[in-house]
């Protein structure tokens, strides 16, 4: 078993489709391990989308990523961190699969519904930034 860190972004939440795309994480056979809404403050957002800090996109990134409330999971399954990025699609909605959660609730590139680790190193700093040891 492995555990990522996934996130419900603030456009899924503004959209009223958070409830469907968590349907759709149970449903693909993830156990939901921590699960919280919470609204970033700017800083907050730059120091988890740190690593993109040089990108031209950082500053609308981490403007979106505080516009609202969004909700943190901790997701378990085998082959967890793979299994979500596939199930989220590629990161442009424009060029996800059907069926995948950036096609079916993303909009654009900067609105692209979810979040999830792409790595076992990022997947343990991501989820010790959000959820305490003892939540999980
Ligand atoms: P995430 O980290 O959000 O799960 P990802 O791993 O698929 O997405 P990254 O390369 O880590 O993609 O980019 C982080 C986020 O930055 C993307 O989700 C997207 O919203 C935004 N982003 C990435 N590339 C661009 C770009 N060229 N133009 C605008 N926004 C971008
Ligand atoms: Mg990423």
């Amino acid at each position: 078993m492995q555990r990522t860190f996934a996130i419900i972004k603030p456009d899924a939440v503004k959209n009223g489709v958070a409830g469907q795309i968590l349907a759709r994480i149970e449903g693909a056979g993830f156990r939901v391990v921590g699960m919280r809404m919470i609204h970033m403050s700017k800083a907050e957002a730059e120091g988890f989308y740190h690593v993109h800090k040089a990108r031209p996109f950082f500053g609308g990134l981490t403007d979106f990523m505080s516009s609202g409330p969004c909700v943190v999971l901790c997701l378990e399954a085998a082959d967890a961190i793979k299994k979500w990025r596939d199930l989220m699609g590629a990161t442009d909605p424009a060029k996800a699969e059907p069926g995948t959660m950036r096609k079916d609730f993303g909009a654009s590139i900067d609105n692209n519904a979810t979040h999830g680790s792409d790595a076992p190193e990022t997947a343990a700093f991501e989820l010790g930034y959000f959820f305490r040891g003892m939540e999980l």
